[in-house]
């Protein structure tokens, strides 16, 4: 599918409770825009902490009562495969729906965002049944065990950058660990999560094992998380939030919680690189896809002084070819900012970071895509300094700096970011060279002679410093869904 008519696409609105929509809230409601064209087109309730108690209590009692934490793990593992299924099959509905509210490119909705969102509840169904407790090597008078539980309700908050994807990388984990989970999508992405809720009832999973609730960060991201029922958080978003969260859960309880939050993340090239075509492709690519709202777009270019100019003219000449658009437009690879504020706060980052004595070697402006909606050209910004604004902020936005090195040792101290270690970019043709660069860059992930994930989900990701705390996918996502009891047995006679 490469283009769909936006007029053609109905949402549905409201939460998802205890396996049916509700939408009886009399307070205030957020409407919500279309980022390719700024068109209002639906509208959600806000949960306050009434709605909230309401859909946790849910949740709860269906955690304890329909049987999911406690059937057959490899029945769990059947109706989430089902659920996989469902979710690929429902690519000509989820894809628009998707394309339509988010930043997404049609194309890729279809291609990627929704075979990869199924993709990952299958991968979490297959370790229902795959992973349980212990048993320790103890003397033979005693018989020592872990045994894996899971939490009970976990409360799941979403960013908007990648909606369907973001949000079953926290659903499927905890579902498949046998949790009820009640997720709290972005306000300005709120109606494609839905879709997925309905499919997982459909699937077999019990109502009330997976909910959905709307509203702002402030009144309902809050309640939720604070909630005395909610026994774990696990959110991505900024890290700001990230912040506020983890001080909330430590006021409430002492909730474990899973941050994956912000980054900054450095591309390192040196001379040695092989094919500097393909090199400069990666680079522009990895932060001009999404228009540079990934959380591990590689906003900075750290680049051996001898190849620094011709590199950057291929960058240059890369990003001159993409092709600003609306999501459902075929042939869109510049897609929208989320939103005007976002847009505005680009514009200042770059604007300031000029007045500081960076250059514009391009962009700097406002793209045109012939028509509403907010859109921002490929940007590289050279003559900057760690201490220049789009060095050292994360942007959301196809932004690229450029900083040049002559010795590793120079490298790694320009791709130490004071607050952020998402992930990070290594490119040269010298293996010793790229394991000291692995070892001496502070992130969570690097990538050697390649930038972005494949589809091997058991490679989690995570962030270092303030880019976050634990991991989402890989065994490590699935575990930290889990408890584990200790229990240690007399069997002497
Ligand atoms: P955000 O922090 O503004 O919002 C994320 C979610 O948190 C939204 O659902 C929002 O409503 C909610 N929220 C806001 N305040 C809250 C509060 N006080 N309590 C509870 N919930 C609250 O982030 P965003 O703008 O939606 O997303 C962009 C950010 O997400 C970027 O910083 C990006 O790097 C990060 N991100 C990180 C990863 C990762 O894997 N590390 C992935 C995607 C996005």
């Amino acid at each position: 599918m490469d283009r769909f008519d936006p007029a053609t696409i109905g949402v549905r609105s409201g939460h998802f409770i205890g396996g049916s929509y509700v939408d009886d809230d009399l307070g205030p409601r957020i409407e919500v825009a279309r980022p390719s064209d700024g068109v209002l087109y639906a509208s959600v309730p806000v949960a306050d902490a009434a709605t909230i108690d309401r859909a946790v209590q849910n949740a709860w009692a269906a955690w304890r009562t329909s049987g999911w934490a406690r059937i057959a793990p490899r029945e769990r593992a059947r109706v989430l495969r089902r659920f996989a299924d469902l979710v690929a099959a429902d690519v000509e509905t989820l894809a628009p729906l998707e394309a339509l509210g988010s930043t997404r490119p049609i194309r890729d909705a279809f291609n990627w965002d929704v075979p990869f969102t199924a993709e990952g509840i299958r991968f979490y169904a297959e370790f229902a049944d795959k992973v349980g407790g212990d048993v320790a090597a103890t003397d033979h008078d005693h018989l020592g065990m872990t045994i894996a539980e899971p939490y009970g309700v976990v409360a799941a908050i979403a960013p908007w950058n990648f909606p369907l994807v973001m949000a079953s990388w926290k659903i499927a984990p905890a579902l498949a660990a046998g949790n009820a989970v009640v997720l709290k999508p972005s306000e300005m992405t709120p109606f494609s999560v839905l879709r997925l809720a309905e499919l997982a009832v459909e699937a077999g999973v019990p109502p009330g094992i997976f909910n959905v609730v709307q509203g702002d960060g402030r009144t309902t991201g809050d309640a939720l998380v604070r909630h005395p029922r909610i026994a774990k958080v696990t959110f991505t978003g900024s890290t700001r939030t990230g912040a506020a969260i983890m001080a909330a859960c430590a006021e409430t309880g002492t909730k474990p919680v899973t941050l994956e939050l912000g980054g900054k993340s450095p591309q390192i090239v040196f001379a040695d690189a092989p094919r500097i075509d393909d090199v400069a492709r990666r680079i522009a690519g990895a932060i001009t896809t999404n228009a540079g709202q990934v959380c591990v777009a590689g906003s900075r270019l750290l680049v051996e002084r001898s190849i620094a100019d011709e590199l950057a003219a291929r960058i240059q000449r890369i990003f001159g070819e993409l092709k600003a658009g609306a999501t459902w437009t075929p042939g869109t690879t510049l897609p929208p900012i989320i939103s005007e504020p976002q847009a505005a706060r680009i514009e200042a980052i770059v604007e300031r970071s000029v007045a500081s004595g960076a250059v514009l070697r391009c962009g700097g402006h406002r793209a045109d895509a012939s028509g509403p909606g907010a859109f921002y050209t490929p940007t590289l910004l050279t003559h900057v300094t760690p201490q220049t604004d789009a060095v050292r902020d994360e942007i959301f936005g196809p932004v690229l700096t450029l900083q040049t090195f002559d010795t590793e040792d120079e490298a790694l101290e320009l791709a130490a970011h004071p607050d952020y270690g998402l992930a990070a970019g290594v490119h040269t043709a010298d293996l010793g060279r790229a394991l000291r660069m692995v070892r001496g860059i502070e992130a969570g992930t690097v990538w050697v002679n390649r930038y972005g994930r494949t589809s091997d989900f058991m490679i989690p990701t995570g962030g270092y410093k303030r880019s976050g705390l634990g991991k989402d996918l890989g065994r490590q996502a699935y575990e930290a869904n889990l408890r584990f009891k200790s229990v240690l047995i007399d069997v002497r006679v």
